[in-house]
């Protein structure tokens, strides 16, 4: 089942929204200016209940903004965006049901692991003992137990890394965005993490959003890769068939296939 789309468009698009509505229930649309600038061109896109879709692509590409504008982190200039039938369009961050993790983690260095995990929790006013529970649990998923009194300054980038991850966890989310979270750490750690998200994915069985302009990790990760360029969509589909088919020379070269 389709747990809902994502559809940037131009301003001028010449269907209107209800017209999209009418058409497919779960889609969802978006569109985003920068002032006079526009970065994103005319995307649409569909992610399923419990994928792994990575967005792939250069640097500039837009990655990052289609992802804030999921997380309502940026404001869409037009379209519109829906998860599991409800239209976030213009919904608080707060109530999207999506949790991001960020590529430098943006913990609070004067808080405990327990208390950045619980943080987003507690401001939302949820009782003590739930997010005693919650935490727990991310901590037993991430193996993080024994770290739950450590302040981040005594933490490696990996230990960072997994307290950034479980503070997402924690609220439960329906999709889980992830900004490039491994590229701060080093190549052996990247490989380790990588495997960890994987099973984290398997686990909680959520959907997740994650972008790299790292072609290995889309192609080792992904159910389904998006190749952006530009603020374009150039190709959806899965590792193996960007890697047999591709659709042009940018994708082939993109995803490392002869073409
Ligand atoms: P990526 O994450 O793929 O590297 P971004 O989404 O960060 O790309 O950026 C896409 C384009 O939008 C780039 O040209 C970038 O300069 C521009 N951009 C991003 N954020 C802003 C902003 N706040 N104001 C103006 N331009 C922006
Ligand atoms: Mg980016």
């Amino acid at each position: 089942r389709i747990l809902g789309a994502i559809s940037v468009t131009t301003t001028t698009a010449t269907t209107s929204r209800d017209q999209l509505l009418s058409l497919a229930g779960p889609l969802s649309r978006v569109t985003k200016d920068f002032g006079p600038v526009r970065v994103i061109h005319g995307v649409d896109l569909q992610v399923r209940q419990g994928e792994f879709c990575v967005f792939v692509g250069p640097s500039g590409c837009g990655k990052s903004t289609l992802l804030r504008m999921i997380a309502g982190l940026e404001e869409t200039s037009a379209g519109q965006i829906m998860i599991e039938n409800q239209d976030v369009t213009d919904a608080d961050p707060a109530d999207r049901g999506v949790a991001m993790v960020f590529q430098t983690y943006a913990l609070y260095p004067h808080m405990t692991v327990a208390q950045n995990m619980g943080f987003g929790l507690k401001m939302n006013g949820h009782p003590k003992a739930q997010i005693a529970a919650k935490v727990a649990e991310a901590a037993r998923i991430l193996k993080l137990d024994p770290l739950l009194d450590r302040k981040p300054a005594n933490l490696s980038g990996g230990q960072r890394q997994r307290v950034a991850i479980g503070r997402a966890i924690v609220r439960g989310p329906k999709v889980f965005l992830f900004d490039e979270p491994l590229s701060n750490l080093d190549a052996e750690l990247r490989v380790e993490m990588r495997a960890e998200i994987a099973r984290l994915h398997r686990e909680l069985g959520a959907t997740m959003i994650y972008v790299t302009h790292d072609q290995v990790e889309a192609m080792t990760m992904a159910d389904k890769i998006v190749v952006l360029r530009s603020g374009r969509i150039e190709q959806v589909g899965s590792p193996m068939e960007l890697y047999d088919d591709p659709d042009n020379r940018f994708v082939a070269g993109f995803i490392g296939s002869p073409a």
